[in-house]
């Protein structure tokens, strides 16, 4: 299948996990892609790696418009960069607000900010933002986390209203918990990782973690033409975790 033949994709957070998956799926698609990482010395062809930090906006500026000068235009847009935070209101200072925020929230915003004169030029312009089923499951020990994700959610609908008739399409998808290096991670650090797994995994009707793969398959639907009337949704990937 041929679905991004000729298209122009930027991933955020591709070095890894959901974005890793996302971009390999549009460049096997026939997408030219870069991605957008703190770190790209794992990104390897036919993906273009751009080093940048997304809570910087020079850098974030300058790396968009390499990639967008490497690819020779954008028209998808995959906004996944993010990082965790665990606790309750009472676990996290106003710094630690501060930090995830601006990786989560503002980010995505600096990004979308300097990819969009590029993708007002494209004739098939998609945005995808990565979002989580934290923004409304009410997840216990997430609530600066979820936070984050709420806003993403309310940043797709506007975003979406606000560039509809400059033929822009912004959407989002919320994972439940998928099986990425991130969750790896979180579970290395748990007391009881093989219990902390089970757990993970019962909270999702289907007895597993989502896959990267299967991540990547929904932004890729909502990136690519097959849902060109679709704008300011969300998709759920949660292993049914809302819906039943
Ligand atoms: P991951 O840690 O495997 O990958 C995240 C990538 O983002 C990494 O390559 C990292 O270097 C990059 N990144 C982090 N901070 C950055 C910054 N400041 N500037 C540039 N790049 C930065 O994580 P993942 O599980 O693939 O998560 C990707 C996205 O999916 C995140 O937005 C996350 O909130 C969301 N998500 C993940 C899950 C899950 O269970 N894994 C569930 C719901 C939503």
């Amino acid at each position: 299948m041929s679905d991004f033949e000729g298209l122009r994709a930027l991933v955020t957070g591709g070095a890894s996990g959901i974005g890793r998956a996302t971009a390999h799926l549009l460049a096997e698609r026939g997408a030219r892609v870069a991605v957008l990482d703190l770190d790209t010395a794992t990104v390897d062809r036919p993906l273009l790696g751009h080093r940048a930090d997304v809570t910087d906006d020079t850098a974030v500026r300058r790396a968009v418009s390499a990639a967008a000068a490497d690819l020779g235009g954008l028209d998808v847009l995959v906004n996944n960069a993010g990082i965790g935070a665990r606790g309750t209101v009472e676990d996290n200072d106003d710094a630690e607000w501060h930090r995830v925020l601006d990786v989560n929230v503002v980010g995505m915003v600096r990004v979308a900010r300097a990819a969009l004169p590029h993708l007002r030029r494209s004739s098939h312009a998609a945005v995808v933002n990565t979002c989580s089923i934290a923004a409304t499951a009410g997840l216990p020990q997430r609530a600066l986390y979820s936070a984050t994700k709420g806003a993403v959610y309310s940043l797709t609908l506007a975003m979406a209203a606000d560039h509809v008739h400059e033929g822009i399409r912004v959407n989002c998808v919320n994972p439940g918990t998928a099986d990425t290096p991130w969750i790896g991670r979180l579970l290395d650090a748990a007391d009881d990782p093989a219990a902390e797994r089970a757990a993970l995994e019962a909270r999702q009707p289907t007895g597993r973690l989502v896959t990267a793969a299967e991540v990547a398959g929904a932004i890729a639907y909502l990136a690519s033409p097959l849902s060109g009337a679709t704008t300011g949704t969300a998709l759920a990937v949660d292993g049914g975790m809302q819906g039943l």
